[in-house]
């Protein structure tokens, strides 16, 4: 799961988005303006291992079934627990990703 920083070209302003799917992520507009003239940031927790072998190395196939994720409490769960594994801080702008994605606020972003 994702999160990247972005800046907006247009009106200047920074955002961050966490994606369930990288799909997602080529989909992304400014929060703000709505534009979608955006600038990738490196993310303040940006870890050794690429995007793609993190994804790799998570294998959700083995301890957690359909059921799991279908709890949402369980996906801001995984999140909080593989980032601290990772050794990630959580500040508060990241818990408050979290909380969006947990509670299913982010979706209906994506379905507007
Ligand atoms: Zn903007």
């Amino acid at each position: 799961m994702p999160i990247y920083e972005y800046r907006c070209n247009q009106c200047n302003r920074e955002f961050s988005e966490l994606f369930l799917n990288l799909r997602e992520a080529g989909k992304v507009r400014c929060k703000y303006c709505n534009s979608r003239n955006l600038s990738r940031l490196i993310s303040s927790f940006r870890v050794h291992q690429t995007e793609g072998s993190r994804l790799e190395n998570f294998d959700t196939s083995k301890s957690q079934g359909d059921a799991f994720y279908k709890d949402s409490r369980n996906v801001g769960l995984w999140a909080k627990k593989r980032m601290k594994e990772l050794g990630v801080d959580l500040g508060s702008k990241m818990g408050e990703i979290v909380e969006k994605g947990r509670t299913g606020k982010i979706l209906d972003d994506y379905n507007k």
